[in-house]
């Protein structure tokens, strides 16, 4: 996936976000911890597109809640680990990196009740993890 890439969510202004959130905070992370000027080391990289896959993905779409509250969790338990790490270091920056983002992430999306799974993927996945 190209840097910047948000194209996937074109149409799905809560997907975009959520996307553009995530990546500006690998992008702190990674800048802080492995001296990355520009771009992102090949690690963050993975997790980046990891997190844009489980997006994609994702049963609730534009009415998701954040990944934190999410009843489902579908990322796999190393990446979730990962992903936490980084939301731990680099939600502090983002309050003044990203102050947009970080409103919008913390009063709005973090207050949406997690919506229930759809039957329909409920009875396909009983949770995923890929
Ligand atoms: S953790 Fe939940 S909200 Fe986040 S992408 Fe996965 S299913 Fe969607
Ligand atoms: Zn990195």
């Amino acid at each position: 996936m190209k840097r910047n890439d948000y194209s996937i969510f074109a149409n799905e202004p809560r997907m975009r976000r959520e996307a553009r959130t995530i990546d500006a905070m690998i992008r702190i992370y990674c800048q802080k911890n492995h001296g990355q000027a520009q771009g992102l080391c090949e690690g963050c990289t993975e997790l980046r597109d990891y997190a844009f896959l489980r997006l994609r993905k994702c049963p609730f779409g534009e009415e998701k809640s954040t990944c934190a509250n999410c009843r489902v969790h579908c990322y796999r338990p190393d990446m979730r680990e990962r992903v936490r790490d980084v939301m731990r270091f680099s939600g502090p920056h983002m309050v003044y990196r990203h102050p947009i983002l970080a409103f919008m992430h913390l009063a709005v999306d973090d207050r949406r009740p997690a919506p229930e799974l759809p039957k329909r993927v409920a009875s396909q996945s009983g949770g995923v993890s890929e």
